[in-house]
């Protein structure tokens, strides 16, 4: 594809996912200005997603702080969310570049921030990620580790916990995806009036599960695949 076929292509794209989310939340009875649209750009080049940035999309998405330096430097003015796991050895580096990250999935991480957060002199926004589905391949804290962790979190005067953020198993039945999302607003309500925390963010869905995901209350959606497929 040429740039002027690029551009049209994911216009289009991108016109036809905010027509989705405004028909998922009309459906749920929603707001649709209470949901953002991370396009999540890992599998395309910088030049497209500057493309995307130029088509009005301001939150990008990356899942591996290297690609996201890169991406962050040719495409600046825009909120870049951290969505894969982040290396303490990479945090210095990273957090300046970046409005959120969705993906603190180990105390070990958590810690790393809040010393990062700690040192610079103000709390990092963060979501912690919660592994809904159970799967050992999925990274995030268990269910059973959220209310200790929300016992701990006050400690933490280096980060700002916004909310939750999960992935759902894969499969080609969206519906099948919608339990884990339940879950995780369940998680994030119980979570919120232990801790009295301003829990509003849940980052779930992608790209084949996020019209359930926004049924199920999500106000992030990281979508890559509809947005970029065949491109690159
Ligand atoms: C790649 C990725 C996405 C986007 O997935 P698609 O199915 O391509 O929309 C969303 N969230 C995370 C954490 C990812 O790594």
């Amino acid at each position: 594809m040429d740039d002027s076929e690029l551009r049209s292509v994911l216009a289009e794209r991108v016109a036809n996912v905010q027509a989705r989310i405004v028909a998922a939340c009309a459906r749920a009875n929603r707001d649709p200005a209470s949901v953002t649209l991370v396009a999540v750009t890992k599998t395309v080049s910088p030049k497209v997603a500057a493309i995307v940035a130029e088509l009005g999309i301001r939150d990008l998405g990356e899942s591996r702080p290297q690609e996201l330096w890169k991406k962050a430097e040719a495409v600046p003015n825009v909120n870049w969310h951290l969505i894969g796991h982040l290396q303490r050895n990479k945090v210095d580096r990273t957090i300046p570049l970046v409005a959120l990250v969705h993906s603190v999935d180990s105390d070990r991480v958590l810690e790393a921030l809040d010393a990062f957060g700690r040192k610079r002199g103000s709390a990092i926004p963060v979501l912690i990620e919660v592994n809904c589905s159970g799967e050992e391949s999925k990274g995030g804290f268990a269910l059973d580790a959220l209310i200790p962790l929300g016992d701990k979190l006050p400690t933490f005067a280096g980060v700002t916990v916004r909310g939750l953020m999960t992935m759902a198993a894969y499969s080609d039945d969206p519906q099948l995806a919608r339990p884990a999302f339940a879950t995780l607003r369940e998680m994030r309500n119980a979570l919120q009036m232990r801790t009295g925390l301003a829990l509003t963010e849940l980052s779930m869905g992608m790209s084949n599960d996020f019209e359930v995901a926004i049924e199920e209350g999500a106000t992030l959606v990281r979508i890559g695949t509809t947005l970029f497929e065949g491109m690159s």
